[in-house]
């Protein structure tokens, strides 16, 4: 029996993809082997990652001048792998909106001048700053953004005034969720771990102009853009079996009718959640209506006890995970792509009946 799983990552994957997964896992279209087991030189996933990189296309609409690479070490990889190529003046500008973004934030630290131009910590990260004039840096390299925060369950609606500044934006937990403008951003990058795959795979959305022309001394070579965009992400051994995975879930998503229909999807869920939050005497919602995340949904009752008695009674009849993070307590619904809506329709009527037996 499956449960209802809440988990924001590694999360909640459409049961068509593992069904078919299931039924390839011995023999991969007659080649008589798992794609676990095939050499990441074989005709069958070169095949696989062309598809994965077609559909990725397709789906998110991306201009012709973006590369897309599939690349191992997960997001926080990419809080260096980004200075590391990007900060050719030394310079860059984060905007501290979580837990996440401040890592990157902290992370670049190392490798030039980061400046933290604006924060939410104040008010323990429920809100997004105004970003319609931040006082970005003249020299800065790129502005940088955590788009969807994962622990807090926030995101950007509108993405910052960079000034004409290079946006790099970590949309780990809201990968796919909706259509997304591929050309205001210089980079898009994510752990796929949410809403696309199995973690071990983060996938980097790059404009060619940002990659580095030239091989750098000073840096890994596996960080380089360079390296994994010459080699098709194929320079060392990929994530083979994730992007299989990964592939898979694009081709659901497209049969579900794409960004647009994963949109309105993902608000009508949200709103059941969201709506009942509101209405609820118990249960409250931690961050600021307009900044609501359509992903994870942080709430509590106010009293740690209870969260802890809700949370224990949630995974007995069935819903998983619904523990918040570690650093903030109280209750997360992530509610991914793949969470479909009688998920949240009967965590809400669980909810009610809690609410009923603890007034
Ligand atoms: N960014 C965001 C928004 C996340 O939610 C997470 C982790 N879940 C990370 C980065 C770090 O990802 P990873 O574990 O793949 O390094």
């Amino acid at each position: 029996m499956r449960v209802y799983n809440f988990s924001a990552g590694p999360a909640v994957l459409p049961e068509e993809v593992l069904k078919e997964a299931a039924e390839e896992m011995l023999d991969y279209k007659g080649t008589g082997m798992s794609v676990m087991e095939m050499s990441h030189r074989s005709k069958a996933f070169q095949q696989i990652i062309d598809d994965a990189e077609a559909d990725l296309r397709e789906l998110m609409n991306i201009p012709d001048n973006y590369k897309v690479l599939f690349l191992q070490g997960g997001a926080s990889q990419q809080f260096a792998a980004i200075p590391l190529n990007l900060m050719k003046n030394g310079v860059a500008d984060y905007i501290v909106t979580g837990q996440w973004a401040k890592k990157a934030y902290q992370e670049a630290q190392k490798f030039g001048k980061a400046n933290k131009i604006a924060s939410s910590e104040d008010k323990t990260f429920s809100y997004i700053p105004d970003c319609s004039d931040l006082p970005i840096s003249e020299d800065a390299d790129y502005v940088y953004i955590c788009e969807n925060n994962t622990i807090y369950g926030t995101k950007f609606k509108e993405l910052p005034n960079t000034k004409g500044k290079t946006l790099v934006a970590d949309v780990s937990s809201c990968f796919l969720s909706e259509p997304v403008d591929v050309s205001k951003y210089g980079v898009i990058y994510g752990g796929v771990q949410k809403n696309v795959g199995p973690a071990g795979v983060v996938i980097v959305i790059i404009r060619e102009d940002l990659i580095p022309e030239e091989a750098m001394d000073n840096v890994p070579t596996m960080l380089q853009y360079k390296t994994q965009a010459d080699a098709g992400s194929l320079y060392n051994t990929p994530p083979c079996y994730g992007i299989y995975i990964c592939g898979k879930v694009f081709k659901w998503i497209k049969k579900m009718g794409g960004l647009e229909a994963m949109k309105e999807h993902n608000e009508k869920k949200a709103k059941i959640l969201y709506d009942f939050l509101d209405s609820s005497e118990l249960f409250k919602g931690t961050v600021e209506a307009k900044d609501r995340s359509l992903m994870n949904v942080p709430f509590v009752t106010g009293d740690a006890d209870l969260d802890a008695k809700f949370v224990a009674e949630a995974k007995a009849a069935g819903f998983e995970n619904l523990k918040g993070h570690r650093t903030v307590g109280g209750m997360r619904a992530s509610i991914y792509n793949a969470m479909p809506i009688e998920g949240v329709e009967k965590l809400v009527e669980f909810m009610k009946k809690f609410e009923e037996e603890n007034k």
